[in-house]
């Protein structure tokens, strides 16, 4: 008797608003409560200035530390030579997609199709020059990564995606590459290691792993600029934004302060747990667990080839048997305080994103949801 009044008011509280919720979206997406908490803060108050993050000068000594601290996260975490610099720009990934061709691109380059993202990098290429799509899987709506391509050595680089966000697959070691390597690094940055040495350039968006949008990171090596004979804008030029003086890094223009900052706490939390390789052992952990859930339940079907399968991003749908339980599963999951886990357009289904800032927690909260689920309709 006792047990079954627990059990009713472990439902009601489940079902009020306030409940805890798990968010699995894509981007943008969960940050670390610390670096959120840390942000409100500094908005009222910054550097114990008295005066709020948003209505300072990036002049200001304080920020400037901020500016050069996070660089140092950068290079800490990654392990990033001084041969390379990095970068904290405006414009998304999708301004360096352009970005890149303009500054690297003299005649020809290569690149890996793997995605829309990669398709969209491809396009923008091609307004500098020749571009040669090495492989795709297209074929298969890019539930694959291309395997026994060959790199043109005529290229001026290779470009790749290392994680395809809307289709859950991963690149999850650094590729050997006879020329200049350049990956889109924008939703799997932070959660492994990466030999940086093996690339000549590596940028993102930081809004899937690292911070919010507004900011995206570029990392390159220094010696490979200036190469191309076509004049740049300033804003397109590399070099532009590379002081010699540190307080000239990234600071040609005025940064997206609120973004770096954000950026700067979520990096001190990544630090705190240890690092990339203290987050790499995580997310594994965390795809495991869901990915076998997947492969256990009836009801559900990964998308993604096993041997390619995201640790960033995972999709499946119903099986086919239950394709019509879908708005069922969802409803369901919504219920149960699960957030952003439909999946992209282009896949249709599910996509639970587990960067690093989502718990554990709550990847067992969806395991479970997707159990429960199981039991009662299967
Ligand atoms: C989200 C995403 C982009 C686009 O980033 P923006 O900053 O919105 O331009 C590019 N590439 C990948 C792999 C992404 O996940």
């Amino acid at each position: 008797m006792n047990f079954d009044l627990g059990i009713i008011f472990l439902l009601q509280t489940n079902s009020t608003v306030n409940m805890k919720k798990h968010n699995f979206n894509a981007g943008p997406c969960i940050l670390p409560e610390p670096a959120i908490e840390a942000t409100i803060n500094a908005i009222r108050n910054f550097d114990n200035t008295g005066i709020g993050l948003l209505e300072i000068s990036h002049r200001t000594p304080g920020w400037e530390r901020v500016m050069a601290e996070t660089e140092q996260l950068w290079r800490d975490l990654l392990n990033i030579p001084n041969e390379y610099a990095v970068m904290f720009l405006g414009g998304g990934a999708s301004t360096q997609f352009f970005a890149v061709a303009a500054n690297l691109l003299s005649k020809k380059a290569a690149y890996l199709e793997t995605g829309v993202w990669a398709k969209k990098a491809v396009k923008e290429a091609k307004f500098y020059g020749e571009v040669e799509v090495v492989a795709s899987s297209a074929d298969k709506n890019f539930s694959y990564v291309p395997k026994g391509y060959k790199i043109p050595t005529d290229a001026d680089y290779f470009h790749i995606t290392t994680n395809n966000t809307i289709y859950g697959t991963e690149i999850k070691t650094d590729i050997d590459c006879p020329i200049k390597l350049v990956a889109d690094m924008s939703s799997d940055i932070m959660s492994r290691p990466v030999d940086i040495k093996k690339y000549a350039m590596i940028y993102g968006g930081a809004q899937k792993n690292v911070g919010p949008a507004g900011v995206t990171f570029v990392i390159v090596r220094k010696d490979i600029l200036g190469k191309i004979e076509r004049k740049l804008p300033s804003m397109v030029d590399y070099r532009t934004h590379i002081g010699e003086e540190a307080k000239d890094n990234s600071m040609y223009n005025t940064p997206p302060v609120i973004s770096i900052f954000v950026m700067h706490e979520t990096l001190k939390w990544v630090k705190s747990l240890g690092g990339v390789a203290a987050m790499h052992k995580i997310n594994n952990q965390k795809a495991d667990l869901l990915y076998a859930e997947i492969d256990r339940n009836k009801m559900f079907v990964g998308t993604a080839a096993k041997e390619d399968r995201s640790i960033m991003n995972v999709c499946f749908v119903m099986a086919e048997q239950y394709k019509e339980k879908e708005a069922d599963f969802m409803a369901f999951a919504k219920e149960k305080g699960m957030v952003g886990i439909k999946g992209h357009r282009s896949v249709g289904g599910f996509r639970a994103s587990i960067y690093n800032a989502c718990p554990i927690e709550s990847v067992q909260a969806l395991v479970d949801c997707m159990k429960e689920f199981e039991k009662k309709n299967a």
